[in-house]
């Protein structure tokens, strides 16, 4: 099976896409760094230069992961930097109930089942899951996950950025997990319903969530929801390529630095910078910001290397 989802946008910089709605979707397990400001710019900037809605949703699925405290740290320095969101923002914590109902109609439909395997029977098929509890009709029973059945198919997807990318997530992963053990929602599963209940056309996010995307595309066909149009930017890697990131404890933005942060995160992109004379105000510079924004000016690379 062949699954086509190519709707890549390249358009020029000013015709504008109808009914934008773009999100950013940090999880709580920090606060905003360099990598993550330049995530929630290149969204923003996107959404705002297509006259689109810019929309925020809190990833707060794994609470183990959490530390207290970085929701609030993100959405104070989202606000410091001017990057404004429309509408409430969504909190996956609140949405359980949707996610257990999905799961259920997969189950019926036999898409879904329960698994039993051990991390350590996964670990000898180098991660993927090679179906043991397939077929098995397995109970729930407390210490089961739940797994999606996931058939040979190609997806196919044209991202803005990086061009044209194809996965057989069923070779790739096998059939990946939508409930742990321990109950916890799966990212997969949570991040393809909120998308669809957040009416999202436009994703913009980090490379690293690029193999991610055709797993989310096949979950989005499975449930009959629609595609939105994907662009993967590339992300910052220290010396040693390994990606910037709150568990490698880049350190977090100085809010009382904004305008200095929103310039950087500006050269990262490739794009221009504003004069001087309004360098100093957040407020200008963003509006200079979405005015000369081009996805086109994005390096089509998947990562690059901080101080290079
Ligand atoms: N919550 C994910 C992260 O931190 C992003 C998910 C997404 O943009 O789809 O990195
Ligand atoms: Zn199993």
């Amino acid at each position: 099976m062949d699954i086509i989802a190519d709707n890549s946008h390249k358009q020029s910089p000013r015709d504008s896409v109808k009914n934008y709605r773009g999100r950013f979707a940090p999880s709580p397990t920090g606060p905003l760094h360099t990598g993550s400001l330049i995530s929630a710019l290149a969204s923003y900037l996107d959404a705002k230069s297509n006259d689109g809605q810019w929309l925020l949703r809190i990833e707060d699925l794994d609470p183990p992961r959490e530390i207290p405290g970085a929701a609030a740290a993100i959405l104070a320095s989202l606000r410091a930097h001017g990057l404004q969101w429309d509408e409430q923002p969504m909190w996956q914590s609140h949405r359980h109930a949707d996610y257990q109902c999905i799961i259920d109609r997969l189950l019926k439909t036999d898409n879904a089942y329960y698994c039993t395997c051990s991390r350590s029977t996964l670990r000898t098929s180098g991660g993927i899951y090679l179906g043991h509890c397939r077929d098995q009709h397995r109970r729930p029973d407390g210490e089961s996950s739940i797994r999606l059945y996931v058939a040979d198919s190609h997806i196919h997807m044209a991202d803005a950025i990086q061009g044209s990318y194809c996965q057989n997530p069923a070779a790739a992963f096998g059939d990946f997990v939508l409930r742990r053990k321990d109950l916890l929602y799966a990212y997969q599963l949570a991040v393809v319903a909120d998308d669809e209940a957040q009416s999202i056309t436009h994703i913009v996010r980090g490379s690293d969530l690029l193999e991610s995307t055709p797993r989310q595309i096949y979950l989005q066909k499975l449930l009959a929801y629609t595609t939105p149009h994907y662009a993967h930017i590339p992300i910052i890697t220290d010396a040693n390529g390994q990606k910037f990131s709150k568990q490698t404890f880049a350190a977090p933005l100085g809010n009382n630095r904004a305008t200095d942060n929103l310039l950087t995160a500006l050269i990262f992109l490739q794009q221009p910078l504003p004069p001087k004379s309004i360098q100093g105000s957040v407020t200008n510079i963003l509006e200079w910001a979405i005015e000369h924004w081009s996805l086109s000016f994005v390096p089509e690379t998947l990562a690059i290397t901080a101080g290079k």
